[in-house]
């Protein structure tokens, strides 16, 4: 049996459909998932020094500072159910996260093992973001036109409210794909050359990268079963 700690990145630009296939993978790869957004949302609502912190970065669409995310997500990654590995999503989000990522890792004799870097068309992207909505309750996320809930503003899942991010809007959601070419997109590189990087159309329903995304992460979760 393999039982090494196993650390999978989901790589791509805001409303690429992370955060959706997570929540799919997770319970597959038994992975806790982490992911950096939903960590800083909490610091907001609960109005912690953190979230204070980050709200003014978050509501431009700007990146919370290097140092205030490592340190936040790197804290969630020594918590016990990270001991297995964690399925990432939103981070790394810069080449200094990632490298601060990697030292880490390093100490425990660990390594990213997988990232799946999921391709979707600029203009795409706008139209997801804006139909966007959000449970309050659950975090489950729905689309106006492309994944509606049966009935509207309500979720499926656990009859909690919808809402729409504030950072959902069109004006932020270009400075965040701006943001997103200039300082993420250097990590497909970076992770290419490590050949642990592999792309994924994100431009097909939900299902479809749902099963791409579970071929290339099969071998994995063989090895941990
Ligand atoms: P997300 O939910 O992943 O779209 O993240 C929402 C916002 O949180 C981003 O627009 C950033 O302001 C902030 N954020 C999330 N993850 C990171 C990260 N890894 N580095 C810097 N800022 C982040």
């Amino acid at each position: 049996m393999h039982t090494d700690p196993q650390y999978i990145i989901l790589l791509g630009p805001p409303a690429s459909g992370k955060g959706t296939q997570a929540t799919k993978l997770r319970a597959a790869l038994e992975l806790p998932h982490i992911a950096s957004g939903d960590l800083f949302r909490y610091n907001l609502k609960h109005q912690t020094e953190l979230g204070l912190k980050a709200k003014g970065y978050m509501e431009q669409g700007e990146l919370v500072p290097d140092a205030i995310t490592i340190r936040m997500v790197m804290a969630r990654l020594r918590q016990p159910d990270c001991a297995g590995g964690a399925l990432l999503d939103g981070f790394p989000r810069t080449i200094a996260q990632a490298e601060a990522l990697e030292a880490a890792l390093a100490e425990e004799e660990a390594q990213v093992n997988l990232v799946l870097n999921i391709v979707v068309p600029d203009d795409v992207l706008v139209e997801r973001v804006t139909g966007r909505r959000l449970c309050r309750e659950c975090g489950a996320s729905y689309h106006v036109k492309f994944l509606p809930p049966q009935a509207a503003g309500i979720c499926d899942k656990c009859g909690g409210e919808l809402y729409q991010r504030p950072d959902d809007t069109e004006e932020t959601v270009r400075t965040r794909i701006a943001v997103y070419w200039e300082q993420t997109s250097p990590l497909v590189d970076y992770y290419r050359q490590q050949s642990v990087l592999v792309d994924i159309d994100g431009n097909q329903s939900v299902e479809k990268v749902t099963e791409s995304l579970t071929a290339k992460v099969a071998p994995i979760m063989v090895s941990r079963n």
